[in-house]
Parts: structure tokens; sequence; C-alpha cells
């Protein structure tokens, strides 16, 4: 069975790297992120959440009036 690049346990399903989604995260924040990754990012003055792809949250610094260039983020979740 695989072993988490995290926590060091080993799992049974999970990520492809990780065990569950808090490592997966993590491992996100590590590697500097992929560009497959999003992040929620909420406008404080709105309170409208952003989908934002993490390489930008990490490149740029992100400024409240450009949030509105992302997509707006999808509560479908159950
Ligand atoms: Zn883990």
């Amino acid at each position: 069975m695989p072993r988490c690049v995290i926590c060091q346990q080993i799992y049974d399903g999970g990520r492809e790297m990780t065990c569950s989604d808090e490592c997966h995260e993590e491992l996100v924040r590590r590697l500097g992120a992929d560009s497959g990754e999003f992040k929620k990012v909420i406008r404080l003055s709105t309170g409208v959440a952003y989908k934002v792809p993490t390489m930008d949250i990490i490149e740029k610094v992100l400024k409240e009036e450009n949030l509105d260039r992302y997509p707006i983020w999808e509560e479908n979740q159950s």
C-alpha cells in the first residue's frame, strides 16, 4: 500500500501521494502548487468566494479588486 508523503502513514485510498485532503493541501503548499489546484478565496467586502489557481496565490500578490477575474467558487459538492 502507498505511504503518505506528508505524514508517512500507510494508507488505503485517498489521493495519489497523500492519505487525505489535508495532507494533499500540505503537499501542494510544499511543492509550491501545481497548476491544476485551486483555492477558495473569499473577497472580504462582498463575501463572494472565488476559485483562484494556487499558483496565482503563491506567485502573485492577490488584490481584492482583481478577484473578480476569477470564476465564482461553486459550492455544489455535498
Ligand atoms: Zn497523510
